[in-house]
């Protein structure tokens, strides 16, 4: 619930309502840049009585919050969540380009793709280090070894680095490595690991889960954020559904509808989303159109030539291709995240008329 204050509250009594609260083992979240000043209120609210609170002085309302994801909601936090990692500020006007192999595979595979991305503009290098295989049989990543590969490869390009990480044990061994941790979709609902990531200070880009509804997507990142953990980027990286003719069914819906319900910045990744390297270039596009803060793309010197993913992975001329193309839709698509950056401050402005 949202706890909406007097315009005219008293020290004391904003004291007072905030040590009533908490005396009933729930925890407070004061939301700033609004006119009217509101407290959030998370965790298990049995012992709360609604009517009680409005009764105590220097108390307007109380809201309902009727979404069961607060942290993540945009009514608890009305402006868009940037999240930076070095130079690269994700959620904010200028989308991220993440690009990459699908695994490190050898030492001079990460440097020859880290170069290559860097050169054509890319802001993070991916590259996955233990791979969440549906065989057992297939490889399943360098580990440590290609995590060092990985670090080097992206600090002579000046790449953060992003990476999956399966094992709440891999958190401290792969800490000095790695820049963002990647939740991937099959552990979007490994809750134990999500409150382990929830408790570093890292970013942590969590993976859609391939049946996860949008309540599901978004109360995984509540656990992050609950964790004390608020830099959390959503990656929409398709779902399953009766087409058969891609890997995955890209959800397109999900982008603009995350933008309504949350702060949170969203990412695309067309080629886990499609598993078709002839349809990231199109998808990806459609993504940033959607409104997506950027993408991720999986690159390779050789796609038929990699150890995994190589019928979605680009080849250089193809991520040229896909930048190109990009440039091509940029300005459009600027001057409309421009309009939308302006539409949230509006909305942020008339907070007080929306809780009303
Ligand atoms: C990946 O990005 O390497 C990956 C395994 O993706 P997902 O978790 O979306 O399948
Ligand atoms: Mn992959």
């Amino acid at each position: 619930m949202i706890i909406v204050l007097s315009h005219d509250i008293r020290t004391e009594e904003y004291e007072n309502i905030k040590a009533y609260i908490l005396r009933k083992g729930v925890r407070l979240h004061e939301s700033e840049g609004t006119e009217k000043r509101i407290i959030g209120i998370i965790g298990d609210k049995r012992d709360l009585d609604r009517n009680a609170i409005e009764a105590l002085p220097g108390v307007e309302k109380v809201i309902p919050i009727l979404e069961p994801y607060k942290l993540a909601s945009r009514k608890f936090h009305p402006r868009n969540t940037v999240v930076s990692v070095r130079n690269a500020r994700f959620g904010e006007l200028e989308p991220i380009i993440m690009a990459g192999p699908c695994a490190v595979e050898s030492e001079q595979q990460i440097w020859d793709i880290a170069r290559e991305v860097s050169q054509q503009g890319g802001h993070i290098l991916r590259g996955g280090l233990y791979k969440p295989r549906t065989s057992p049989y297939s490889f399943q990543g360098l580990g440590l070894e290609g995590a060092k590969w990985l670090k080097q490869a992206g600090d002579t390009y000046d790449l953060p680095v992003v990476s999956e990480v399966m094992e709440i044990e891999d958190l401290d061994t792969l800490d000095p490595y790695i820049d963002i941790f990647q939740i991937g979709a099959r552990n979007m609902q490994n809750f134990k690991l999500l409150k382990a990531v929830g408790r570093t200070d890292k970013p942590i880009f969590m993976k859609r889960g391939n049946s996860a509804t949008l309540n599901e997507f978004l109360m995984s990142a509540e656990y992050i954020l609950s964790s004390g953990n608020e830099r959390v980027i959503l990656c929409e990286r398709g779902i399953r559904t009766f087409v058969e003719y891609t890997r995955n069914t890209f959800d397109l819906n999900v982008i603009p509808m995350i933008k309504n319900v949350s702060h949170l910045p969203i990412i695309v990744d067309p080629s886990h989303a499609t598993g078709r390297t002839d349809l990231v270039i199109p998808m990806t596009l459609a993504g940033l159109a959607a409104g997506a803060d950027g993408f991720m793309v999986e690159v390779h010197p050789k796609p038929y030539e990699a150890f995994s993913d190589g019928n979605q992975s680009l080849n250089y001329t193809q991520f040229g291709q896909l930048l190109q193309d990009w440039q091509v839709i940029k300005d459009a698509i600027l001057t409309l995240r421009k309009r939308k950056l302006e539409e949230v401050e509006k909305h942020v402005s008339d907070y007080s008329a929306h809780l009303s």
